[in-house]
């Protein structure tokens, strides 16, 4: 590899998992890497982090380390439907848009029925017309609902939408997922007690992010129900997600958690997204596409704009739809990095008129 491929390169909005590792979790990386201690989580810091994890929710939560959000999403669907069973998501959810198929193949075949609604948000008569349409024997029997805090577009659910889509889902005898790729930064932003918008609002999984609010690598999956997380760990097992130097993975959550980093880190991201956002609404030719909830800002502007910031060395995603471009905010993005994004997206769109 030439040199200068191994340049960092600082100033990128194109995922908050392009940052790296945070003070916090390399700290506790180096603190856990001492001497033998028992491998595959039979460690006295798996067994720390899992109990912050219990402090954290208020509750005796049952949790499992992995890699990364699409084995934490397709383990934890899988373990809670058969394979005739159907999971409901929004339409632009990550388990259905971005994992490859993974909860299909985890759950060997159970189906994604997405559903659309405004703002990265599902829509719960959309949702109740998806689980009630059919009852036959022909149609994936609807077991599953799925919600994404903080939402794939920078929303957030309240704590009130949460409950009413477990009470829908309850109703109907189905189990409540949350993929919380983001719930750090859906935390900060509605200001709320962790149990608030999880097991207190009706959830019965949560896969919680640690790569994208900091951490080198892994994703908590916590169990509210205890009854669900029956044989997990050979799920785990079975699909290469058990780690057997555990300490390295489960370390950093103790660091993130007992020092409040977590939080600390998601506040800082999201207020870099505010201050981006208000940067970027003030462009003329520049709209902002959703309500800022968290550590994203996705805008609306023209194609040739976003080329120029692109020739410019930015770097940023554009899936939703033509036009669209997604600034994501990290623990690492700093208030220079925004004021500078911000000149190069008003100095690429006034170049267009
Ligand atoms: C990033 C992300 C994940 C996890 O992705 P991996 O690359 O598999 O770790 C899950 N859900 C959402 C909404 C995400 O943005």
């Amino acid at each position: 590899m030439k040199e200068s491929n191994l340049q960092p390169t600082h100033n990128q909005f194109a995922s908050d998992n392009y940052a790296g590792i945070c003070p916090e979790a390399m700290q506790a990386i180096h603190a856990a890497n001492v001497g033998f201690v028992p491998s595959y989580g039979d460690d006295p810091w798996t067994e720390r982090a899992c109990e912050q994890l219990r402090q954290v929710f208020e509750t005796e939560c049952q949790v499992f380390f992995v890699f990364n959000g699409t084995a934490a999403n397709s383990l934890a669907l899988a373990s809670l439907c058969r394979s005739y069973h159907s999971v409901i998501c929004h339409e632009l959810a990550h388990v259905e848009t971005d994992e490859c198929g993974a909860p299909e193949f985890f759950s060997n075949g159970t189906k994604l029925l997405h559903v659309g609604g405004p703002s990265g948000k599902f829509d719960l008569g959309e949702v109740e017309r998806a689980i009630t349409r059919r009852s036959d024997i022909h149609y994936p029997r609807p077991k599953v609902l799925s919600l994404t805090q903080a939402t794939e577009v920078g929303t957030v659910y309240t704590p009130d939408e949460i409950g009413a889509a477990s009470d829908l889902a309850r109703h109907n005898g189905m189990r409540v997922h949350m993929d919380g790729a983001r719930f750090a930064n859906a935390v900060v932003s509605l200001n709320v007690a962790p149990a608030d918008i999880t097991w207190r609002a009706g959830v019965d999984v949560l896969c919680l992010g640690g790569a994208k609010n900091g951490m080198a690598v892994g994703e908590a999956v916590v169990f509210f129900d205890r009854n669900l997380a029956l044989e997990f760990d050979y799920r785990c097992k079975q699909a290469g997600q058990l780690a057997s130097k555990m300490r390295f993975i489960s370390a950093p959550w103790i660091g993130m958690l007992e020092s409040g980093a977590w939080l600390k880190n998601a506040r800082h991201a999201n207020s870099c997204a505010a201050l981006l956002e208000k940067h970027l609404a003030a462009i003329d030719g520049i709209s902002i596409m959703y309500p800022r909830q968290a550590n994203s800002v996705f805008v609306e502007m023209p194609e040739a704009a976003a080329d120029a910031l692109r020739a410019a060395g930015w770097h940023f995603y554009s899936f939703i739809g033509s036009g669209g471009a997604r600034f994501m905010c990290s623990w690492q993005t700093t208030e220079a990095d925004v004021i500078m994004l911000a000149d190069a997206v008003r100095l690429s769109s006034k170049q267009m008129r």
